[in-house]
C-alpha cells in the first residue's frame, strides 16, 4: 500500500518501502492540470537536473554515469543512476511506473511498464542492470509500483494473453467478455522472480482508469490524457 499526501495543495503518493532508505527521495504524482505545478518541489527535488525518457514501450534500460547528463530525451523505458541530485521520471496515464533502490541508497531506477514493456520484461531488465552495472545484489532492492489501471479495467485480447510467458496474470470471469491482464501482479512477480524479497515490493491499489478524481487514464480519457510523473532520485 501506498501512502497518499498533500503539500502545497498537492497530492501525490509515496511507498514506505522507499521512505524508509536514507538519502532517496521519490514520489508517485496524481493527475496534473499543469505541469509545471511545483511537484518535483514538493516530491523534494526542486532543481534538480532530470533524466528525461522518450518511452517507447520497450525493454530498453539507460545507465546515466558521471559526466553531462544527455540533452536530449533518451529513447527507452528505464533508466537507473548512483549519481546523487539527479532526477530518474516516468510518466504514465494507465502504464506502471516502478521505482527501485537499494537498501543502502546507493543506486536507483525509474521504469515505465505498460502491457507491452511488461510483456518485455523491463523491470525484471531493470533490477539485472543494476546488478550488473552497479554490482546491487537484487536481495538488497526495494521497489514500488506505483498507480496504473487496475485489473478491474485492463481488458485485454487473446493477443496480448499470448505475448507473455506468465499466463498467471490473466484474470478470466464469467461476467467478463475478454480477459483482465493483472499489471501488478506481472510486474510484482517479474521483481520478486528476479530477487528482489517480496515483503519489499510495495503495490498501488488504485485504479487509474476508476478514479478521475486522483488520475489521468488513457483508455477513460483518450488521447488528449494527460500523464503522470513519478521520479526517484538520491539526495545530493
Ligand atoms: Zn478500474
Amino acid at each position: 500500500m501506498l501512502h497518499t499526501r498533500t503539500r502545497s495543495h498537492i497530492t501525490f503518493l509515496t511507498a514506505p518501502v522507499l521512505e524508509a532508505i536514507p538519502g532517496v527521495v521519490h514520489a508517485f504524482s496524481t493527475r496534473r492540470p499543469d505541469p509545471d505545478d511545483g511537484f518535483a518541489a514538493v516530491a523534494g527535488m526542486d532543481g534538480w537536473p532530470a533524466v528525461r525518457l522518450r518511452q517507447i514501450h520497450s525493454d530498453r534500460v539507460h545507465w546515466v554515469a558521471g559526466g553531462r547528463l544527455p540533452d536530449a530525451p533518451l529513447e527507452g523505458d528505464a533508466a537507473g543512476t548512483a549519481l546523487p541530485g539527479v532526477a530518474l521520471g516516468v510518466r504514465t496515464a494507465d502504464c506502471v511506473p516502478v521505482l527501485i533502490a537499494d537498501r543502502a541508497g546507493t543506486v536507483v531506477a525509474a521504469a515505465h511498464a505498460g502491457w507491452r514493456g511488461t510483456a518485455a520484461g523491463v523491470v525484471r531488465r531493470t533490477v539485472d542492470r543494476m546488478a550488473s552495472e552497479w554490482g546491487v545484489a537484487a536481495a538488497d532492492l526495494a521497489a514500488a509500483v506505483g498507480p496504473h489501471i487496475g485489473v478491474c479495467c485492463m481488458e485485454v485480447g487473446e493477443d496480448v494473453v499470448d505475448r507473455f510467458d506468465q499466463p498467471e496474470v490473466f484474470v478470466r470471469r464469467s461476467e467478463w467478455p475478454r480477459p483482465h491482464l493483472d499489471l501488478a501482479a506481472a510486474n510484482r512477480a517479474q521483481l520478486v522472480a528476479a530477487g528482489v524479497p517480496a515483503d519489499r515490493v510495495e503495490v498501488s491499489t488504485l485504479c487509474t482508469r476508476c478514479r478521475p478524481d486522483l488520475f489521468h487514464s488513457y483508455r477513460r480519457d483518450g488521447k488528449g490524457a494527460g500523464r503522470m510523473l513519478s521520479l526517484i532520485g538520491r539526495a545530493p
